[in-house]
């Protein structure tokens, strides 16, 4: 699931399943679409 979030006067996307923020929601859903969470090395 991809959540809203605040920060530094700027609206991020962030990938509930690794954490990964995004500036773009299109591209917060297109990575959560092949996010599956358990690789560590996908975390930023
Ligand atoms: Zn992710």
């Amino acid at each position: 699931m991809v959540v809203q979030t605040e920060r530094d006067d700027a609206t991020w996307y962030e990938c509930e399943t690794c954490g990964l923020l995004f500036d773009e929601q299109s591209d917060a859903t297109e990575h959560e679409k092949h996010c599956d969470g358990s690789d560590p090395s996908y975390i930023q």
